[in-house]
């Protein structure tokens, strides 16, 4: 079939998983189209300007374990997008300082890492502010009146159950996609100079309130004196509502724990509904054989769900797809 006859293989979500998903496809010759609600790629990989530059809102970094997206972040480290970062963490409880926590190179990107989701795209045209609403096959394979010879739909669980029917065929594929999301309110606070006890980055133990500090000057190099504050998920559903009341709580154990006494000269908070999967699928994507495909970070059978996961899923699902509709 060529790639006239047909229509395009039409991906709702321009995270990491769309954004691999459609550049697999792509490179294999299947026309795709993507669309996401937001105003702009990335999704939970957010890098907006804040105060002056980027600041990193969501994903804190990336690991790399996979031999096929560690090519990709070569390409995306020679390109002077990524770089690595650090390999150790301090670690703190509620009595302060504990430990200093040595893992695996944790990258992240000198313009934020939502770059890196544009740099995944290519030249690929996505079209934002457009939100899908329901899929259908009852006039042959439909994302609302848009035809598709098959649908990607690259997001938490939550958000593509509710775009699928409840009952018919495709109600399997719906009742299948059953993992939850943990919620996290991010909250970045600037001061006039750097004055905290940890380099890098902090994991917080036992704490109700804060979980993760990163340092987001040490993270994209410019020193910024600006700290990014991962709340618990208890923390983010006590604030449901309203993110901007986390704010005492969030001061607080930055006193506690840290010692961080001079209160911050500007702050904003963002609250992440479905941030974190609580657990994951045992496979690399969802599919029916109707043409319809779910891909995201939960897709991951080995590791925790992360950006290199959704980079997998989206993959994985791509050349999935072009095999099932002949390319
Ligand atoms: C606070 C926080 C900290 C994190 N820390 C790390 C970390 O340190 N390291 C790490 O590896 N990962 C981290 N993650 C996880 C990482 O961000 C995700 O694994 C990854 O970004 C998931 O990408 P995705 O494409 O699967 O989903 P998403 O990024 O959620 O993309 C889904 C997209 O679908 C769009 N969409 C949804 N519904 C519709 C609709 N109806 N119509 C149109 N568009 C729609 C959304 O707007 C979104 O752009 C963190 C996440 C958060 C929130």
């Amino acid at each position: 079939m060529s790639a006239a006859d047909q229509a395009p293989v039409l991906i709702v979500g321009a995270g990491l998983a769309g954004a691999s998903c459609a550049r697999r496809l792509a490179g294999r010759g299947v026309p795709v189209r993507v669309i996401d609600r937001a105003g702009e790629p990335g999704g939970r990989i957010a890098s907006p300007q804040l105060n002056g530059r980027r600041v990193d809102i969501g994903a804190s970094y990336f690991t790399v374990s996979d031999p096929g997206f560690e090519r990709v972040v070569s390409r995306w480290q020679s390109s002077g997008l990524a770089r690595a970062w650090t390999d150790t963490f301090d670690v703190f409880g509620p009595q302060g300082f504990l430990d200093h926590s040595k893992g695996p190179m944790r990258w992240t990107a000198a313009h934020g890492l939502q770059s890196l989701v544009s740099a995944e795209l290519g030249g690929i045209e996505v079209r934002v502010a457009s939100e899908a609403t329901a899929v259908h096959d009852r006039d042959g394979l439909q994302v609302d009146a848009a035809p598709a010879s098959a649908v990607v739909l690259a997001m938490p669980d939550p958000q593509a159950a509710r775009l699928l029917p409840a009952v018919g065929p495709l109600g399997r594929l719906r009742g299948s996609l059953n993992v939850d999301f943990d919620p996290v309110i991010a909250t970045v606070l600037g001061w006039p100079e750097r004055n905290w006890p940890f380099t890098d980055g902090a994991f917080v133990n036992d704490d109700e309130r804060i979980s993760f500090v990163a340092d987001d000057g040490a993270r994209r190099g410019d020193r910024a004196p600006v700290l990014v504050v991962h709340s618990t998920a208890s923390l983010a559903r006590t604030h449901a509502d309203d993110p901007e009341a986390a704010l005492a709580d969030v001061c607080s154990a930055l006193r506690e724990v840290f010692g961080i006494r001079q209160a911050a000269s500007w702050r904003q908070s963002h609250r992440w509904e479905t941030a974190k999967p609580a657990e994951a699928h045992a496979r690399l994507f969802g599919w029916h054989e109707l043409g319809v495909g779910v891909a995201g970070d939960a897709w991951c059978p080995q590791g925790r769900p992360r950006m290199e996961s959704a980079w997998l899923s989206g993959t994985a699902l791509a050349d999935h797809i072009a095999d099932h509709i002949g390319y």
